[in-house]
């Protein structure tokens, strides 16, 4: 597996894994909705981006964008 693809462990409680056919997206195994997407639901997303920020503040932000 590619070291830039590994699975996102997300506030939902979900795992979103990297949807080698679309080469852009994760898709999070618990809502089924493709991550930052409008499919996505907004307690998962809004989490997701807490999470996010968190990472940026950190220094640490992985390179995955919306
Ligand atoms: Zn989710």
């Amino acid at each position: 597996m590619i070291e830039a693809y590994k699975p996102i462990h997300l506030p939902c409680g979900g795992v979103a894994y990297f949807e080698v056919e679309s080469g852009i997206s994760y898709r999070c195994e618990m809502c089924m909705a493709v991550v930052g997407s409008v499919g996505m639901p907004s307690y998962c997303r809004d989490e997701y981006r807490k999470t996010e920020m968190l990472d940026i503040l950190a220094g640490k932000q992985k390179g995955y964008t919306f």
